[in-house]
């Protein structure tokens, strides 16, 4: 009887004991949403806290002494599961290692947000929220979650220091076009380039999907600012529908996901994860404003006139002015 154990992380597969004689048996089975992910563990958890888990079960003849291979079926664990698996595993990782990921389907574990959040506990573990409600293209919004949370993990492992997410420019809540404080626009941006990175794979033509089922076009925008066209919202949309003066101190989420996208994709020698996440991590932390500084004043010498382009064609900063 073994309790419980963690499949091997390379070929899915893990070994029980078995009836040394001759014999057939019942083998049950019962996976967990739960498992050691590239080095981090990912626990899933439903809307009363429980591991979800599927049950199965096989009839094993065994003669004892040989090995008995069983294929068990692949698509038992909640979708959720999934999509934060992948994107551990396949997508977006770099230096968050050595974590514990718990995802709560709802509000019942440790952080009291009442909605969808990231957030990260004094034992060390990081906790996720998503709230049950009907919105659309959920799978973005389970990856801006760990968005932060991936980079909360990457600067406890590397002893990194951040500063603040300020959301508190035009009332507590924010959102993709509404104007912020820098450090929101730009930490929210983040957690949304994240969700880009995992669901897309770098082409021009690339979507995102706010979870009001809004999709943009990540790399180009355009029409009115009271009226959205395919691509979904004019570039530099602080300036130019939120009539921003104040720029690099504030911004908007949406402004600063395509300046960091097109830092990453534009032609050129691009960076790669690691690069992207030391862009905050090398700051050494940031204010309420400041944050567009802080990482320009960070960045390797070779990555700086790319990350002006950016951030000018987008509006984070603007040549010439204020950057
Ligand atoms: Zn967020």
């Amino acid at each position: 009887m073994v309790d419980w154990t963690y499949a091997d992380v390379d070929d899915g597969c893990f070994l029980i004991p078995r009836p040394s004689s001759t014999t057939t048996y019942t083998l049950g089975y019962r996976p967990y949403s739960r498992a050691l992910s590239e080095g981090n563990e990912l626990v899933v958890r439903s809307s009363t806290g429980e591991l979800p888990h599927y049950s199965a079960s096989f009839s094993v003849t065994s003669t004892g002494g040989e090995t008995v291979d069983l294929e068990l079926p692949n698509d038992v664990l909640p979708r959720m599961y999934a999509v934060y698996a992948y994107a551990i595993e396949e997508r977006f990782r770099a230096q968050y290692q050595n974590r514990v990921l718990n995802v709560w389907n709802g509000n019942s574990g440790p952080l009291s947000c009442g909605a969808n959040c990231a957030g990260r506990t004094s034992d060390g573990e990081h906790h996720i929220h998503i709230s049950n409600d009907s919105s659309n293209e959920r799978k973005f919004l389970m990856i801006h979650e760990y968005g932060h949370a991936n980079l909360s993990g990457a600067a406890l492992e590397t002893g990194s220091s951040l500063g603040g997410n300020d959301c508190s420019l035009n009332g507590s809540t924010h959102g993709m076009r509404g104007v912020e404080h820098a450090s929101c626009a730009a930490m929210e941006g983040w957690a949304h380039f994240v969700a880009a990175e995992v669901f897309n794979d770098g082409s021009v033509s690339s979507e995102f999907a706010y979870w009001s089922g809004e999709e943009f076009d990540i790399d180009n925008g355009s029409g009115t600012c009271t009226s959205a066209s395919d691509d979904r919202w004019p570039l530099r949309f602080a300036i130019v529908c939120g009539n921003e003066t104040n720029i690099p101190a504030r911004g908007t989420e949406l402004d600063w996901l395509r300046a960091l996208w097109d830092f990453q994709y534009d032609s050129g020698s691009m960076p790669n994860n690691d690069d992207m996440q030391n862009m905050f991590l090398d700051t050494g932390g940031w204010s309420q404003s400041n944050i567009y500084d802080q990482v320009e004043a960070a960045l390797p010498s070779g990555f700086v006139s790319r990350w002006r382009t950016a951030a000018d064609r987008n509006g984070v900063c603007v040549l010439g002015s204020s950057c």
